[in-house]
């Protein structure tokens, strides 16, 4: 069905019909962009070519790649409007004005071909009203899809139809969001502000009012409103810096004009002069000059966060607030309880904001799973409401609300004592609002460890990765340690997991659900070993890892590495050795190590050689392949996405990308059954490097770098050492050097770099504060 839409229009460039555009490219689907004519200047298309351009500035980039925005072609609603009959999929994202929204679609309602979806990214007028006077085939072909900004990053896509949407219309856009975009749909009934904006913006109302109203700073607010309630770390006060403050009385005014009187969203609203007077001096937020946080910078040129006082309105230094009692860090039950400030904040604003999200069951979608997910996937929740109902207990929360005189919501009563998740049969379900439990069911296609985890024991498991059955004769290997970080355990487990593929399975998938692939070798331990001194340890991790993931190379059957998030040296590395990989298309993989002053030393030297002498059209001889590994090793050159991974030959062309994360195991898994049938493990390559010249050539450029004061002393050093493997050490140009040479190398320049004092010291201050140290 996805082949259906290969064209797209997106009209009106501002934030979101730009980034839209972006992500429509980033699927590497066609798309025309349109916006109005400005009144001055002689460039009818600017708005639209302006857009396009802020866009290749912008940080984090909207566009996976440089490629990506060469898919996006502008124009303007004069003179291209008639184009729309060439693309497939119309998706409007201009002003939130009604009328201008509805002579728009008077006008495509001409130009469009019968059948096209036109669909609005409004985020609160009703479906109803903008299809007002339109034709009944203009309403067939009409939907509201709700990105959430930045498009390209919020996985979160509500989407809204009306009796008349034709189905095959919905499903069209539907699959494409899903597949192309990446997005997780949730279905959204048509009433004011959907689901995640509804409830989003009475949270922040109520906490904003709360931290006011109980005298907080807002350090406090945002440690008891964040962490332990599961939303970002940012907190409240945070999050609305993050967002934009300006955006508050927006939101605010649009919801006011539609939400159903009575609505207890209109119990928060009241006259907001801090925030007021913050907007119009242009403390809009971390776009703008700061905004409840914000970063001072000292005469010295040293910097300072300040917070504002939320009474006077003045900046003072940040203060950090004294840690929350025991318990209530984790325990949500134990939170809401707690003595003092932490516990009344924390139930000043969960008591209100879970009452109202369970009384909107059934008004604003169809099941809990809608409303927990649009909350998860559009306000970073790490859990949702109904999930935060179930910490509490959902009797224990009625019993409060009564006790305080409170409505208690129907739903809570249906609930009574039960939970509204749990696990039967090894399957998760949800409570329904008529009082039954049914399955949570996932797309078609969507294969999930989490699930899986729900049904089964693993086949093995330490204390840092484990081994699950996922069907059809795959195996699964899950990282589970801190960022995934790799140790001797999960070297030993990628041991064990050899034999027992061979023995009774097909294939391996390296693949799990944390925030990120793998954060690489943990440090933490390596410095404890150095700090003992233990070299004959460093050296066993080394020769242990390199062993491992060559085994995992030569395996006798195939083995798919299925990143997302980060994937960095180590975590690299093991990408490198795998016969395919399939990547998230957010996946940001590079060999950092020389960041922190090592090299890489689980076979990443000649992983990366390999790639380069076997990627069809690179230029043959000894030092191309050098030159460009050593380019991107020494200056720790980090993929942005999946799509940059390939131009970086991180991933070959015939590596697959999957857009969507939750369709990631499943491709990987179909990847990795492709590839059993007359599989054969790759054969051992051979080098031939250029030796003492290469490593002239080499020591010259990064002189220049030193003089240049691009590169440190110590760089210099560092990329000595690089240089040392990727030309193969004393090898002559004449000699062929095995993977086997390289691999002893590696090790040798590894170990020399660990027992450098200035590497240790670039460790010690990146475990400290998470930089590079530039000694
Ligand atoms: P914006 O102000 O950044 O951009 C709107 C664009 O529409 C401007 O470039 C403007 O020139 C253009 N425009 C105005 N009239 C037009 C017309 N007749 N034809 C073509 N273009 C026209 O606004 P935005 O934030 O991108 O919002 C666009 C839509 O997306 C709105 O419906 C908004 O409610 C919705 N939305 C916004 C966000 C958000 O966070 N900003 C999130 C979700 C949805």
């Amino acid at each position: 069905m996805t082949d259906a839409i290969k064209k797209v229009c997106v009209i009106g460039a501002g934030v979101m019909g730009a980034g839209i555009a972006a992500q429509v490219a980033n699927a590497g689907v066609p798309v025309l962009l349109l916006d109005i004519v400005p009144k001055d200047g002689a460039d009818r298309d600017a708005v639209a070519k302006g857009a396009v351009a802020r866009m290749l500035k912008t940080d984090p980039a909207p566009f996976m790649s440089k490629a990506a925005a060469k898919l996006v072609e502008t124009g303007n609603i004069e003179d291209h409007l008639d184009r729309v009959a060439e693309c497939d999929w119309i998706v409007e994202a201009v002003v939130e004005r009604l009328g201008i929204k509805q002579a728009l679609y008077a006008r495509l309602e001409q130009a469009k071909r019968p059948g096209t979806a036109v669909s609005s990214n409004t985020s609160t007028i009703p479906l109803a009203n903008l299809t007002e006077g339109r034709s009944d085939q203009f309403r067939r072909d009409f939907l509201i899809t709700h990105f959430f900004n930045p498009p390209r990053y919020m996985r979160l896509i509500e989407i809204v139809t009306s009796p008349a949407t034709d189905t095959g219309v919905a499903a069209r856009v539907s699959d494409f969001v899903d597949r192309m975009m990446g997005k997780r749909i949730v279905r959204a009934k048509d009433t004011p502000g959907f689901i995640a904006n509804r409830i989003g913006t009475y949270w922040l109302s109520v906490a904003i009012n709360a931290a006011m109203d109980q005298g907080l700073t807002v350090e406090e607010a945002d440690q008891i409103g964040g962490r332990p309630m599961g939303v970002p770390k940012t907190g409240i006060f945070g999050l609305v810096d993050l967002v934009g403050i300006d955006l508050m009385p927006l939101l605010s005014k649009s919801l006011s004009a539609t939400l159903p009187q009575g609505d207890a969203y209109f119990d928060t609203v009241r006259p907001m002069p801090l925030i007021e007077r913050m907007i119009a001096d242009g403390f809009t937020g971390r776009k703008g000059k700061g905004g409840f946080y914000r970063l001072d910078k000292r005469s010295d040129g040293s910097r300072q966060k300040l917070a504002i006082d939320l009474a006077t309105g003045e900046y003072r230094p940040e203060k950090k607030p004294e840690r929350l009692p025991g318990k209530a860090e984790k325990d949500l039950a134990a939170l809401v309880a707690a003595p003092g400030k932490a516990g009344a904040y924390a139930w000043a604003v969960l008591g209100p904001v879970l009452a109202y999200a369970a009384g909107l069951a059934g008004e604003v979608a169809d099941d809990i799973v809608a409303i927990d997910d649009a909350m998860k996937l559009g306000y970073n929740w790490k859990f949702g409401p109904f999930e935060l109902i179930d910490r509490l207990g959902p009797g224990k929360l009625a019993e409060r609300l009564r006790a305080e005189g409170r409505a208690v919501p129907q739903i809570l009563e249906t609930a009574g004592d039960r939970p509204f998740y749990r696990v039967e049969g090894g399957k998760r379900r949800y409570l329904t609002l008529g009082g039954d439990y049914a399955d949570v069911v996932r797309g078609e296609g969507v294969l999930l460890l989490e699930d899986i985890k729900l049904r089964a024991e693993p086949l093995a498991r330490n204390g840092s990765a484990a081994l699950w059955d996922i069907g059809d004769g795959v195996v699964c290997l899950e990282f589970t340690a801190k960022m995934n970080a790799f140790d001797e355990q999960v070297i030993q487990l990628i041991q064990k997991a050899i034999p027992l593929v061979k023995g009774g399975y097909k294939a391996l998938v390296i693949y799990n659900e944390g925030s990120n692939f793998s954060a690489g070798a943990n440090l933490g331990l390596a410095m404890f070993a150095v700090n003992i001194a233990a070299w004959s340890e460093v050296d066993k991790l080394i020769t242990g890892g390199q062993a491992a993931f060559k085994a995992l190379k030569y395996a006798p059957f195939p083995v798919v590495a299925a990143p997302a998030g980060l994937a960095l040296g180590g975590g690299c590395e093991i990408l490198l050795h795998a016969d395919a990989i399939q990547a998230h298309a957010e996946t940001y993989t590079g060999l950092v190590e020389a960041g922190v002053g090592l090299v890489p030393g689980w076979g990443g030297h000649g992983e990366m050689l390999d790639r380069f002498q076997k990627t069809p059209g690179f230029p043959r001889g000894p030092m191309p392949a050098t030159a460009k590994a050593f380019e991107m090793i020494s200056t720790a050159k980090v993929a942005k996405s999946a799509a940059e991974a390939r131009e970086m030959m991180i991933l070959r062309r015939s590596d697959g990308i999957t857009m969507n994360r939750d369709r990631l195991l499943a491709d990987a898994k179909n990847k990795a059954l492709a590839l059993v049938e007359g599989y054969a493990p790759p054969e051992k390559p051979i080098f031939r490097l250029a030796g003492e010249s290469g490593r002239v050539g080499i020591a010259g450029v990064v002189r220049d770098f030193v003089k240049k004061g691009v590169a440190t002393p110590y760089d210099q050093v560092v990329a000595g050492r690089l240089a040392q493997v990727l030309t193969g050490g004393e090898a002559d140009l004449v000699d062929i050097v095995t993977e086997d040479q390289l691999l002893k190398l590696e090790r040798r320049q590894f170990m020399a770099s660990v027992k450098d004092a200035r590497t240790q010291a670039r460790i010690e201050h990146m475990l400290e504060t998470g930089k590079p140290l530039r000694n």
